[in-house]
């Protein structure tokens, strides 16, 4: 357990009964099952799952984000394509190079890392990425499958927390889920998510109101909104399961920390809560490898099925 959780359940909460849910050794293990898949691969045919990272700008977050992704890909066997971009790129340019990217047969997943810089059309760049190759799952298509419970690629937040949440909880049945936070890269697709789980699901936002009462009454609580420590642990019934996919900067007696949505040292009489960091993180980029495994392993079948018709 990371040592400032254990410092603040010690420091505020004698009583702490709650599972922590090890995202980091759940992701571990995910990147080392695909790692041996690729490996596989390898050795059967000449093509490897590859994943193309673009980065326009000098945002200093998303260039950690983009050098830990390039750093995993590798370590899991498959290749990577990055394209640094500088922050004067046109729009013109950025499609061109999503148009280049989609034609690549080397290259089996995309992501362009948000946010751009304001003057480009994001929404523009992420319809413009083959939704074969959308490895993000932020393209309509594959919001609408998933909507419409088709094959989609999936977002990988909420992919890794219905892989944490499944593992710990097995089936979902019936099981009321309050998410807190309806953005399209975590929220609605975590709804989605939980719905093909069979869950009854309610959808709080920034104009829900009372929000304390409809989480009280969850059996599991997602909270994706982006205030640290806004979820109390009075807004949990005990033996509820908590998903805090929230990571915020504080400042306190002069340190800085990451928290989450959720004050996590009062959640001891939950059933299991993830921490920040070391839960809900970790799982994102292990879902990216996944997915872009996922998108492999289609474009393969696509390429057999084509070749089956053409002999
Ligand atoms: P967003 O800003 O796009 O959406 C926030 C949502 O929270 C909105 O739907 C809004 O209605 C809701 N909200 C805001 N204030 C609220 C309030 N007081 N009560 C109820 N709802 C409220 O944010 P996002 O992209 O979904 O990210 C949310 C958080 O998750 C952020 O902290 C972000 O850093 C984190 N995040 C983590 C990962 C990860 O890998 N762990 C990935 C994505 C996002």
């Amino acid at each position: 357990m990371a040592g400032h959780i254990e410092a603040l359940i010690q420091a505020e909460q004698p009583i702490f009964e709650a599972d922590i849910i090890d995202g980091k050794a759940f992701a571990a293990g995910l990147t080392a099952r695909i790692k041996v898949e690729v490996a596989e691969i390898r050795s059967n045919c000449d093509k490897v799952p590859g994943l193309a990272v673009v980065l326009v700008g000098e945002d200093p977050a998303s260039s950690v984000y983009v050098a830990s992704k390039r750093r995993e890909t590798q370590a899991a066997g498959m290749s990577s394509f990055e394209h640094r971009l500088p922050d004067t790129t046109s729009q013109e340019d950025l499609m061109e190079l999503v148009r280049q990217l989609n034609a690549d047969p080397l290259v089996h997943g995309i992501l362009v890392q948000l946010p751009l810089p304001r003057h480009l059309d994001a929404d523009a760049v992420i319809e413009a990425i083959d939704p074969a190759k959308d490895v993000d799952g932020f393209h309509i298509a594959n919001a609408g499958k998933l909507a419409v419970g088709q094959n989609a690629l999936v977002p990988c937040t909420p992919l890794g927390c219905m892989m944490l949440l499944k593992d710990l909880l097995g089936d979902l049945t019936g099981l009321h889920a309050v998410v807190v936070g309806r953005s399209n890269i975590v929220g609605k697709p975590m709804a989605q998510l939980l719905l093909q789980e069979d869950c009854t699901v309610t959808i709080a936002h920034r104009h829900s109101r009372d929000l304390a009462s409809l989480t009280r009454t969850a059996d599991i609580v997602v909270v994706a909104v982006g205030r640290p420590e806004m979820v109390r642990g009075d807004w949990i019934k005990p033996g509820a399961t908590v998903i805090d996919v929230g990571i915020n900067r504080v400042v306190q007696d002069g340190r800085s920390r990451l928290v989450g949505d959720v004050a996590f040292a009062e959640m001891g009489h939950a059933r299991a809560i993830t921490p920040v960091p070391g839960g809900v993180g970790p799982m994102t980029i292990g879902c990216l490898l996944s997915n872009t495994l996922e998108a492999f392993r289609r474009a393969q079948a696509r390429d057999r099925a084509s070749a089956k018709e053409n002999s």
